[in-house]
This record gives C-alpha cells, structure tokens and sequence, in this order.
C-alpha cells in the first residue's frame, strides 16, 4: 500500500507544523521518519547537549504518536543512502518536509529532490520556521535588504497575526501504525549530556526592554534553542505576543533578518559580508585564544560570560555581544575562531544568527556596529552588572590573587585595534 512519509528535521512538535499540517490532509498513511544525519553529527562530542534535546524531543513525539498507535522511525547515517533504503522499502507517494535554509541542508535536500524525482515520488518543502522567509521581504526593486531597520520596518507593516495563524492538528490523524521503539541514546551511540535546554518563559518578557540588557535579571525568554529545533513553531509563539511588544518581536525579526541574509549571501558563510574588511590583519594568537575560550582573560564580564556558556550552552546576548567584540577587537582574533567556538558550545547554535552577529560584533557585516565602537569591558560593568551579580555567580574569585590580571591592557587594546582595522581598510580598494 502506498504511503507517504513525514521528514523531521529542524520542527521538533506536532503541533503548528506547516509540513505535518499538510501531510495529514493529504491522502495516504504518513510515515514519520528523523535521521540523525551522520555528516553533521560524526563531528559532535558523544555527549553532545544538543543531541540529547534532540533525543529527549523525538521521545516525546514518539509518546504522542503511540497516543494514535503510532510511531517514529529513526535512522542513523546518510542522508542519501537512508532514503535509497526507505524508498526500497516502501511504496513511497509523496515526501513531506520543512525548508531549511542553511547551505549545507539546500544542498542536501536538492540531492533528495532528485533521488526521489528519479523514483517518481514528490518532495514537497514548506515555509515553516519563519513568518517571512527568502525574498518575501524585500526593496522595492525587489533586491534583499541588507540593513536591519528598513527590513524590520517592511516586516511589521506586512505582517498580519489573522495571515499566519497557528496550525491545528488533526483529532484523529491518519499515521502508519505503530512499528518502531525509539533507539535509546547509547544505541544511537551518544551518551546523555550533563548540560540541559531549560524550558522557554513568556513571563519575563513583559517589561522587556528595560530588563532584556542585564544579565543578572535573567528575563530573557530562553526561546532561542527550542525556535532552533523547532520544538515551539513561529507562528504559535508569535500569536502569544502581544503586537505591542515591539521590542521582543523585534528580536524575533532580526533572526527573521539573519535567516534571508544566509539564504540570499551564503557565501557569509566563509567570508567577511564587506569584502572591504579583508585586509585586516589578525594577529590570531593561539594562547590568548585559549584564556578567552577558558574565561581567564582578566576581564570579569568576560570571563562570567564564558564560564557561563562553557558549563550551561547559554550565555546572555549582553554578554555574547562584550566577548565576541573582546576577542575581534581586543585581541584581534578572526571573528571565525570565535564563532566556530560558540557554534560549538551553543545549545542555541544557530548558522544565521551565529554568523550574522559574530560579524556584526567585528565590524565586518551587514549592518554591523562600526568597526571604532570598541566596549570598554570596565564600563559594561558599570552599566550592565554593576552590582557584580551576574560577575560573583560565573566568577566567584574575581576578587582574590587566584584571579588573573588583565591579560592586555583597554586603552592599548582599543588604540592597536583601530590602527589595524584602519590600516586593513585602506589596504583594499574600496568597492
Ligand atoms: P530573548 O532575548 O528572549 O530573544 C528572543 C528570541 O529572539 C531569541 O530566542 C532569538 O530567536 C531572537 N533573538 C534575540 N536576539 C537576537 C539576535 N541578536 N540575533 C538573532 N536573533 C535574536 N542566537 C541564536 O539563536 N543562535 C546563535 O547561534 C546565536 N549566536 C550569537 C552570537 C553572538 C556573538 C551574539 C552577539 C548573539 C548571538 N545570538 C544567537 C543572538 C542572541 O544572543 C540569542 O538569540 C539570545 O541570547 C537567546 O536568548 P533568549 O532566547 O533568552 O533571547
């Protein structure tokens, strides 16, 4: 009998999932299927956080499947040749999926398209993760927006909460019948990670932007890892939002910003967005390197900052915006070693995001801070932590001889930093 199938990836839930919503209205039995994609995952710790959400998110959607005799079925391996076995094994009408829009994952699914084009079945990619994806918010030549205001200001004067309401779930959905246990974490051969993704909150958010800058307050909404892996859709969330919560949705835009930035200049990926920006000589030093990734640069609010993000995979984007810019300008070391390093500690880790703020923070991308506003960590103190809250609970000995000095000093720091970046500015003839 002829089956179609529901392909997992990066939209964790049953509910408001636009693929799903589609799949259960189209005519055949639907097989869930998730495949921990080997390419990916081959270069992660055994306990790697994220995986264990990963784990821990397809359990319970396989427990809501059994509700309707159903089940999951997971895969390990590549992703072609999974699908080369699953479309042998079965009669195979149509694919159902959610886009992603990381490079890494077009490239995938295109091969999928054509594997499964050459084997007569469809392959059907929804608008899932955003409310505006690709080139839906655009100039009016139609050319992508590449600065943040104008793009937020197009975003809120289209956007109608009546266009992108949450998407029901069926009473009685029509799933294969249930075959498949959910291969525990050892046997998918990862271990369970002692670092957790905490629950997301709306409560704080109320008075968001007085509060959203202190990392002390923690009142942020810790939603960023659960929109990563979907495990709460865009439009459910957003639909919980008042509209007059400017700032908080605002926030959401510029992931909405980065996300189009990605999708339509991959090649950020590599490579400074201002090309202008590829004279400057990084000194890449691999000693400071390691005291900035240890937290033991002298620095408090940056070292409280790292610690937090080495032992929880979460740090404030306070504090996330003061190291990236301490690394890039103080130390002068290639925004890539820092963003390669949160890519991997990040339970949130984000291509778009990741990439589209590691270079804001050096200067070198879209809409980026210019590259002479250079943080004085001292006076990120006193504006931000200046009750050493957040500084006592990361780095309880800042205070004693235990704790290093200043590994460079601000003012020759901040004056190194900009005759280099001035120097590399002038070194390429500016297009
Ligand atoms: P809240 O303040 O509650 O914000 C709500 C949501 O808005 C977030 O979950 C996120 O989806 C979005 N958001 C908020 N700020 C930003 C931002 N500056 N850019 C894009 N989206 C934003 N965010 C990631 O999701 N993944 C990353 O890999 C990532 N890397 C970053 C690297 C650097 C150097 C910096 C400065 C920021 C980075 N951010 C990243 C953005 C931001 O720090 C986190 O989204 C935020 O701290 C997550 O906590 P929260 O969910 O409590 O945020």
């Amino acid at each position: 009998m002829k089956i179609s199938v529901f392909w997992f990836r990066r939209d964790l839930r049953l509910q408001d999932n636009t693929a799903l919503f589609h799949a259960l209205n189209s005519e055949h039995e639907i097989l869930p299927v998730f495949i921990f994609d080997e390419e990916i995952i081959s270069e992660l710790p055994k306990d790697d956080g994220r995986i264990s959400f990963i784990h821990e998110s397809l359990q319970a959607i396989n427990q809501s499947l059994n509700t309707f005799n159903s089940s999951i079925r997971v895969e390990k391996g590549n992703p072609m040749e999974v699908w080369t076995q699953l479309i042998s094994k079965y009669e195979i009408d149509t694919v159902f999926a959610n886009k992603d829009y990381e490079p890494y994952a077009r490239k995938r699914d295109t091969e999928i398209h054509q594997l499964l084009a050459k084997n007569n079945i469809a392959f059907k990619l929804y608008k899932d993760q955003v409310i505006f994806e690709e080139s839906e918010i655009t100039k009016s030549d139609g050319l992508p927006y590449t600065m943040f205001t104008p793009y937020k200001n197009k975003w809120h004067e289209k956007f109608q909460y009546i266009d992108s309401p949450p998407l029901p779930f069926p009473k009685k959905p029509n799933f294969k019948e249930k075959s498949f246990d959910l291969p525990a974490l050892n046997a998918l051969g990862f271990e369970k990670s002692g670092i957790h993704v905490q629950p997301y909150t709306l409560d704080a958010i109320s008075d968001y932007e007085n509060t959203r800058n202190f990392p002390s307050l923690d009142s942020t909404s810790y939603l960023s890892p659960h929109l990563r892996f979907g495990t709460i859709g865009i439009r459910q969330l957003i639909a919980q939002i008042p509209i007059a919560n400017t700032p908080f949705i605002n926030e959401l835009i510029w992931r909405e910003f980065f996300m189009q930035i990605l999708f339509h200049f991959p090649e950020v990926t590599h490579h400074n967005f201002k090309s202008k920006y590829n004279g400057v000589k990084w000194r890449n030093d691999e000693t400071e390197f390691q005291k900035w990734c240890d937290g033991q640069t002298g620095y408090p609010i940056v070292d409280a900052g790292m610690r937090q993000l080495n032992e929880t995979g979460y740090m404030h984007n306070r504090v996330r915006m003061i190291t990236a810019g301490f690394l890039c300008k103080h130390l002068l070391i290639d925004w890539k070693w820092g963003e390669a390093y949160f890519a991997n500690k990040l339970l949130d880790y984000e291509l778009s995001s990741n990439n589209g703020n590691w270079q804001w923070a050096a200067g070198t991308g879209c809409d980026s801070a210019p590259y002479f506003r250079i943080f004085n960590p001292t006076e990120q103190i006193k504006k931000f932590d200046k009750n050493l809250e957040y500084i006592n609970t990361w780095v309880p000995e800042f205070n004693s001889l235990e704790y290093p000095l200043p590994m460079v000093e601000h003012k020759f720091a901040r004056e190194r930093a900009l005759s280099v970046y001035k120097e590399g500015l002038s070194s390429v003839p500016f297009k």
